[in-house]
């Protein structure tokens, strides 16, 4: 794919002015070009004997943080991959919420700063709001939307991709757009707008100035 020289320029600006908002919001945040760069802040920021929680998230896997973390000898907890029961799934969301960093990406940043998540579970969005450890956020450029209705309309068209990945036809699937379904197979049942830093809860915003995830 070929980058532009103004858009990697434009994707700067832009992303550090996200970063700007997400001070004022009490957010520790910082801007990196490239999932590259990304990767190596994570390893940075997160101690060599700290364990991590890494929910549903196609980014953190994507730039090779999980590898690497569990190259360096973190303990990872994950509940994807492998072939676990419903009840070693749970047992295993639990260990990740509880981890002493919780590492995920988002579904929606608005340029203000607001940090906004859609989950069917309700797993991830806990950990982001709710316990003990560090939260460590990874979101690339094209996570940013200019508000919240256009944010939680961004968090809502991630769903397609997210419920053919995990073989669920929901409504969206059908359609191709969302239907405000409240139907058995929706994936969008508890939404999340960090609004500011929680109280008490420690995070870390890195923000990216290329596409990850989606
Ligand atoms: S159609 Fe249902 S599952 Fe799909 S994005 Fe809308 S609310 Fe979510």
């Amino acid at each position: 794919m070929i980058i532009h020289e103004n858009v990697v320029q434009a994707n700067e600006i832009i992303g550090n002015d996200a970063v700007k908002a997400l001070k004022r919001r009490g957010f520790e945040a910082e801007y990196v070009p490239t999932g590259a760069d990304a990767l190596k802040r994570i390893l940075e920021i997160i101690p060599a004997d700290a364990s991590v929680g890494i929910p549903g998230t196609i980014t953190v896997r994507d730039i090779g943080a999980l590898d690497a973390l569990k190259e360096r000898g973190n303990v990872i907890y994950q509940h994807w991959g492998g072939d676990m029961t419903s009840a070693e799934t749970r047992a295993a969301r639990f260990k990740e919420n509880n981890a002493d960093v919780f590492l995920t990406s988002a579904n929606a940043l608005t340029r203000d700063g607001q940090i906004i998540n859609i989950d069917g579970t309700g797993n991830r969005v806990a950990g982001m709001a709710w316990g003990n450890g560090l939260v460590l956020f990874v979101i690339g450029i094209n996570k940013l939307a200019f508000n919240l209705e256009d944010g939680i309309k961004r968090a809502q068209a991630a769903t397609i991709p997210n419920a053919i990945r995990q073989h669920v036809e929901t409504a969206c699937v059908k359609a191709g757009h969302c239907v405000n379904c409240l139907n058995d197979e929706s994936m969008c049942r508890a939404i999340l707008i960090l609004n500011q830093a929680v109280k008490g809860r420690k995070y870390h915003v890195i923000v990216v100035g290329e596409n990850l995830g989606y």
